[in-house]
């Protein structure tokens, strides 16, 4: 069977669209309608007209598309794909955590379940997550989740002192500040690229900070021709794609040989589960009604700051 072309036949017949991240792998990137980070992926969901929407991503973007479209059928190829940094953040933990620091504006990265997001005030995501906390007056209390990583940075950058929680990507945190340098020093004409998931002393030695949207269109417009880029190695496709004539070294991991600057969780979707859930229009994403209601305003919030702020 010719996978492509059964994934395109059944999205016409169906009237389905289907919606790639970045980390996904590049047949998959390929064949989507659309492909994105985490904020474009929702922008994109809150305006879907198509009867399926296919998430080709983890758990969370699956529910956040579905919190989007209630009456929509979301797929997500894999129910199983999760995320290490969501998962860091359990939700009953986390309204405990909100509970013992009363009048603190509550601000979650986008990779939160549903539960966590229906705890907050205004969802983020990589792309807007600096202009949407300086968009509260600088002695705002916030509290700022889950991961630490990024909160942290934000901090840095905006002279904040947003309390954290203290959740990571294991992707993110794996990347060797030893290795990044050994490689600056092996080539020394190279911009590195990292992600604020990563560890302070990673984004120390970065040329340039950014979501994954951000790091692609840098690449673009730079005039540099090689980039160490410290994140998941899915963005790589997409930038080898946008400017062949450039190279990109994926940073190392500190375990050496294997695989980690790739995430298991995005690789559970393959073209294989991607054809299966468009036949079967299964597994299908829900979220609980009432989460929903309540998740459904930060992430609009969100959407509609930035819409203002024009990202
Ligand atoms: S790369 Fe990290 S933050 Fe992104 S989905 Fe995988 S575990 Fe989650």
């Amino acid at each position: 069977m010719n996978l492509k072309e059964e994934i395109n036949r059944l999205r016409k017949e169906k009237n389905a669209v289907i919606l790639a991240h970045y980390y996904q792998e590049g047949d998959i990137q390929d064949l989507a309608d659309f492909v994105g980070d985490s904020l474009a992926l929702a922008q994109w969901a809150s305006r879907c007209t198509a009867d399926i929407l296919v998430m080709c991503g983890v758990h969370f973007m699956g529910e956040t598309a579905k919190i989007l479209c209630p009456d929509k059928k979301v797929l997500v190829p894999d129910l199983t794909a999760g995320c290490s940094l969501a998962d860091s953040c359990p939700a009953d933990r986390f309204a405990d955590f909100v509970k013992a620091h009363p009048g603190h504006t509550v601000i979650s990265y986008v990779n939160t379940s549903a539960a966590v997001k229906a705890l907050t005030d205004v969802v983020v995501t990589s792309t807007n997550a600096r202009q949407i906390v300086e968009s509260f007056p600088q002695e705002t209390p916030i509290i700022f989740g889950p991961d630490r990583n990024l909160g942290s940075y934000i901090n840095a950058v905006t002279g904040r002192q947003m309390l954290l929680w203290d959740g990571a990507c294991h992707v993110h945190e794996q990347f060797s500040v030893e290795k990044i340098v050994e490689l600056k020093a092996a080539h020394p004409d190279a911009e590195v690229l990292a992600h604020p998931e990563c560890k302070g002393a990673v984004l120390k030695l970065a040329d340039v900070v950014g979501s994954t949207a951000a790091l692609l269109k840098h690449a673009v417009k730079s005039p540099c021709r090689r980039f160490i880029v410290a994140t998941e190695a899915g963005i790589l496709h997409e930038m080898r794609k946008q400017c062949p004539d450039k190279e990109f070294i994926p940073a190392p991991p500190n375990a050496g040989i294997c695989a980690c600057n790739e995430c298991n969780f995005m690789r559970l979707n393959t073209m294989e589960k991607l054809y299966a859930c468009l036949r079967d229009e299964s597994p299908a994403i829900e979220v609980d009604p009432d989460i929903a209601a309540r998740a459904v305003k930060p992430i609009e919030r969100m959407l509609d700051i930035s819409r203002k702020l024009g990202l």
